[in-house]
C-alpha cells in the first residue's frame, strides 16, 4: 500500500456554486504504482497534523509526488522573484509526512517537487530557481511531451539508482525550474545533469530513500528504466510491512 501525497487547489466549478476546493493528484502516480504491483492510497491535504502519523501506519511507502514550488521559508530563505505558486498547507503535511517516514525508515520515492521536499526535510537547501545558478543552464522546462527525455542524465556508480536502472547514462524528461543545492547531510548525489544540476539524490543512513527531479511516471510506459525504479520501489516496500 503506498501512499501518495497531494495537493490543493481552486478551481471555478461549473456547477451551482462559483468555485470549489480540490484536493488532486495526477493519476500518472496512480497508473504507475499501480503497473508496478503496489496498491495506491492518496494522502489529502490533512488539517489535524496528528493525522499524519495515522496515514504512516496504515502504508507500506510514502511517494511524495511532484507539485508547485516549496515555500522557501522551509529552508531560511526569503522569496526570490522567480518563486512560483506555492501550496502552504501542503508544504507543511509533506514535510511532517517526509520526516516521519525518514525517522520510520519507510520506503520513500520522491519526484521532482517531491525531491525538493525530502531533502529540505532532511535538512539541505534549494536553488528556488535555476538561474540561481552561476553557470549556463540546459533547459529543465521541455516543451517536448512528457514521456520524452529531453536531456541526459549521468548516474553515479555504486548508487541505488545505478542498481536499479544498471546503467550509467540515460535520457530524462524535464519539468522543473527549482533544484536541489546542498544535498541534506547523510545524502548523496546520485545523477547530476550535464550543466551540473542534481537530478537524483538518496539517503546513505535508509534502505530505500531515493528523489528524482524527473518525472518517472509519465515516462514508464516506454522507458525500462522508468518502469525499473516504480518496480524497485514497490518491491522495497514489500520487504519491510509497517
Ligand atoms: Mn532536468
Amino acid at each position: 500500500m503506498i501512499g501518495i501525497t497531494s495537493g490543493t487547489r481552486i478551481e471555478a466549478s461549473a456547477s451551482l456554486r462559483d468555485y470549489e476546493e480540490l484536493c488532486y493528484i495526477s493519476r500518472d502516480y496512480i497508473r504507475a504504482i499501480e503497473e508496478a504491483g503496489g496498491l495506491p492510497v492518496i494522502i489529502p491535504v490533512h488539517e489535524d497534523r496528528e493525522l499524519s502519523r495515522e496515514y504512516l501506519r496504515v502504508v507500506d511507502g510514502l511517494l511524495l509526488a511532484g507539485g508547485v514550488d516549496l515555500s522557501p521559508h522551509f529552508f531560511g530563505e526569503e522569496p526570490h522573484p522567480k518563486l512560483g505558486s506555492v501550496d502552504i498547507e501542503r508544504d507543511e503535511v509533506e514535510m511532517e509526512l517526509a520526516r516521519l517516514a525518514l525517522e520510520l525508515d519507510m520506503p520513500i520515492l520522491a519526484i521532482c517537487r517531491g525531491i525538493q521536499v525530502l531533502n529540505v526535510a532532511a535538512g539541505g537547501t534549494l536553488y528556488q530557481d535555476i538561474s540561481q545558478l552561476d553557470r549556463t543552464v540546459l533547459k529543465h522546462r521541455q516543451s517536448a511531451v512528457g514521456w520524452y527525455g529531453s536531456h541526459s542524465i549521468e548516474i553515479v556508480e555504486g548508487t541505488l539508482l545505478h542498481r536499479i536502472v544498471g546503467k550509467t547514462r540515460i535520457r530524462v524528461n524535464s519539468f522543473h525550474h527549482q533544484a536541489v543545492k546542498d544535498p541534506a547531510k547523510g545524502f548523496r548525489v546520485s545523477a547530476t545533469a550535464p550543466d551540473g544540476v542534481i537530478e537524483a539524490i538518496e539517503s546513505e543512513r535508509h534502505r530505500f530513500v531515493l528523489g528524482v527531479q524527473f518525472h518517472p511516471e509519465e515516462m514508464w510506459r516506454r522507458s525500462p528504466e522508468a518502469a525499473a525504479l516504480f518496480k524497485a520501489f514497490v518491491a522495497a516496500c514489500h520487504q519491510t510491512r509497517f
